[in-house]
């Protein structure tokens, strides 16, 4: 991919170090200092991530004496299976450090310590007499609400972290700004004289479409919020070996909620005076703003038994003929 390292050979390394030193010795501090530890508060999981998980993969290519890391492929999927409470890897443990910074704050979110088949790669025969071999790895992490930097550290002799690759990583970096998105239902809507759905749009409508989305947006952030509470609930409950009836009861009042929040969504969206309206709404895909879809509701957009959207519908249409010819 490429679009935050175009310069892959160089290892971004001397600029960090610096910074790098002082987080290592506070956190070698924090780990000796227990109460320090304990009155330091963990990152608030539903403030800065999705209950989502988001997979990047990236070359890390080199010998025993230099490396370089690109970024391949960034995914989202299902839901974040790991910890919601213990964001920061505080063992120390492990050849390489993923981290995820805040860019405005600058704030540490989100760490974890681990090996790879590359560090093993480093230290045989064949690195050391120069021979390069590029090794595929992914990260886990879960999926941040913005922007973040994704940064790898690394070990050195001494021990000491030092940051070798680092890049902005955006949720819906799957649909690169300036793309436009293959599916037939999406758009980022940066030329609208070629609109793909401009033959259903409605007569007079405004593009973009100015929908109720704020309000929308907040339902959905309250509910997110909400749904991740309980999740780490029931995850609680199973980790501390609760009786089968307690999670199940925990398990039924998620779904009901789950069944509500869905009832309430399609009630805000049959309110909207959008309805049934072929327009450029913001927000699809995943992603809050910058891309669009044709109309308020659709299957492809909200869960629950509706139809797919006019747009959805042709392209599916299209589909069948094409096999039916
Ligand atoms: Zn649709």
């Amino acid at each position: 991919m490429g679009r935050n390292c175009n310069d892959p050979g160089r290892i971004l390394r001397d600029s960090k170090e610096l910074k790098m030193k002082t987080c290592y010795i506070l956190a070698a501090w924090l780990v000796l200092v227990p109460f320090f530890l304990q009155a330091q508060p963990e990152p608030a999981f539903e403030d800065i991530f999705m209950d989502k998980t988001m997979r990047i993969d990236y070359f890390h290519i080199g010998d025993a004496n230099s490396e370089i890391v690109t970024v391949d492929h960034i995914y989202q999927y299902g839901i974040w299976a790991g910890s919601r409470v213990k964001l920061i890897d505080r063992f120390n443990n492990g050849l390489y450090y993923v981290k995820i910074f805040d860019p405005e704050s600058g704030r540490l979110v989100y760490s974890r310590g681990f090996n790879s088949y590359f560090g093993e790669y480093q230290t045989s025969r064949p690195a050391a007499e120069g021979i390069k071999m590029t090794y595929h790895e992914s990260a886990l992490i879960p999926c941040p609400r913005k922007i973040i930097r994704f940064s790898l550290e690394k070990r050195d002799r001494k021990n000491k972290l030092h940051e070798i690759f680092s890049s902005s990583v955006a949720y819906n970096e799957f649909y690169p700004k300036g793309i436009e998105p293959l599916e037939p239902n999406i758009t980022a809507f940066s030329d609208p004289g070629n609109l793909k759905w401009k033959d259903l749009l409605d007569k007079d409508i405004a593009l973009p479409t100015p929908w109720e989305k704020a309000a929308y947006d907040e339902l959905d952030y309250a509910w997110q919020k909400q749904r991740a509470k309980m999740n780490d609930r029931i995850a609680e409950l199973k980790r501390t070996g609760a009786p089968a009836e307690e999670i199940n009861k925990a398990e039924q009042e998620y779904s009901r909620k789950d069944r509500e929040h869905s009832q309430k969504v399609d009630e805000f969206l049959a309110k909207s005076r959008y309805r049934g309206k072929v327009g450029v709404y913001e927000g699809a895909g995943y992603s809050s703003q910058g891309l669009y879809r044709p109309m308020v509701d659709c299957i492809m957009f909200s869960k629950g038994s509706k139809p797919f959207c006019k747009v959805c519908e042709a392209s599916i249409r299209k589909v069948i003929q094409h096999y039916l010819e």
